[in-house]
C-alpha cells in the first residue's frame, strides 16, 4: 500500500498500475520504458495540466466534433492508465475504439479488449486485423478496416513516431497525447496534447461538451506554436526553481 500522504503518491500509483499491467499481460515490457520517459517529462511539466495542454485538448475535441469517423487507438499503457476515461470519451463523441499494438499479439489484444469491456466498452475493434497502414512493414502495420483504416480522425495517445507519420501520409488527422514535446509523434501530429494521458482524456471530454464553434477552434489552431509553448515552459522550469 502506498500511503496517500506520500508526496509522490499519484506518480507512484501510476507506476503501480503500469507494473500490474505487465504482470497481467496487458502492458508490453517495453511499456515500462515508455512510461519512464513520460514520467521524466511529467516531472518537468509540474505534473499538472498547463494552459497549452488545455488548449490542445480543446483543439482535439474540436477535431473529434467535426470528424465523420473518429477512432481512438488504444495500447496497453493507455488502457491501464486511462481505460475507463477512454471508454467514456468514445461513447460521448461517438468514436470507435480500436486496440492497436506496436508489439502485436492476439493474446494481449484480447486481454485489453476484456479490460475495456469491464469498463463498459462495446464493439471494440482490434482482433480482426484485416487492413494495413500503408508504408509500414511487419505487424506494426496491421489495423482494423472498420477502425483506423477508414477513419478520418484518429486519436493515438502514446504513439510511435513512425506510425504517426504513416497515418499522416494516409491523409488522416492525427491527434495525440505525448508528454514529450520533442518526440517525432508530437511534431508529426495535427494536435499534440503535452500532458499525462490520465489528465488529457478527461480534459478532452470536458472540452468536447463545451464546444460551440469547432471550425473556429480548428482554424485558429497552430500545433507548432503550442509545442513551442510547452518547450518554453519546460525551459523556464529548468532555469528557475518554482
Ligand atoms: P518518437 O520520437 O518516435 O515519437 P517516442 O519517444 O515517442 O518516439 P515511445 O517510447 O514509443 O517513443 O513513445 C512513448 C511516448 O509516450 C514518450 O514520448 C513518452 O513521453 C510518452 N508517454 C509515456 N507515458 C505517458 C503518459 N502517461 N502520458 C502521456 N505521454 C506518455
Ligand atoms: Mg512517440
Amino acid at each position: 500500500m502506498i500511503p496517500k500522504s506520500h508526496p509522490r503518491y499519484e506518480s507512484l500509483i501510476l507506476r503501480k498500475k503500469i507494473a500490474e499491467g505487465v504482470e497481467k499481460g496487458i502492458v508490453h515490457i517495453t511499456g515500462l520504458i515508455a512510461h519512464g520517459r513520460g514520467e521524466a517529462f511529467d516531472y518537468l511539466l509540474g505534473e499538472k495540466t498547463q494552459s497549452f495542454a488545455s488548449k490542445a485538448a480543446r483543439a482535439a475535441a474540436a477535431f473529434m466534433r467535426v470528424a465523420k469517423k473518429a477512432v481512438i487507438s488504444v495500447n496497453g499503457n493507455a488502457a491501464m492508465l486511462a481505460g475507463k476515461e477512454i471508454v467514456k470519451l468514445g461513447k460521448e463523441t461517438n468514436a470507435k475504439i480500436e486496440v492497436n499494438l506496436f508489439h502485436r499479439s492476439r493474446e494481449r489484444i484480447e486481454k485489453i479488449i476484456r479490460l475495456l469491456e469491464s469498463y463498459g466498452g462495446e464493439n471494440i475493434l482490434g482482433m480482426e486485423g484485416d487492413a494495413r497502414i500503408d508504408g509500414l512493414e511487419h505487424d506494426r502495420a496491421i489495423c482494423s478496416y472498420d477502425g483506423i483504416y477508414t477513419a478520418d480522425v484518429v486519436l493515438v495517445p502514446l504513439e510511435d513516431g513512425d506510425r504517426c507519420e504513416a497515418l499522416k501520409k494516409m491523409g488522416k488527422i492525427v491527434l495525440t497525447v505525448d508528454l514529450n514535446p520533442l518526440s517525432r509523434t508530437a511534431r508529426m501530429a495535427d494536435v499534440t496534447i503535452v500532458d499525462n494521458i490520465t489528465r488529457a482524456i478527461p480534459n478532452i471530454r470536458k472540452e468536447y461538451k463545451k464546444i460551440r464553434d469547432a471550425e473556429k477552434i480548428i482554424r485558429e489552431w497552430n500545433n507548432e506554436k503550442n509545442l513551442q509553448q510547452a518547450l518554453d515552459f519546460i525551459c523556464d522550469r529548468l532555469r528557475n526553481l518554482y
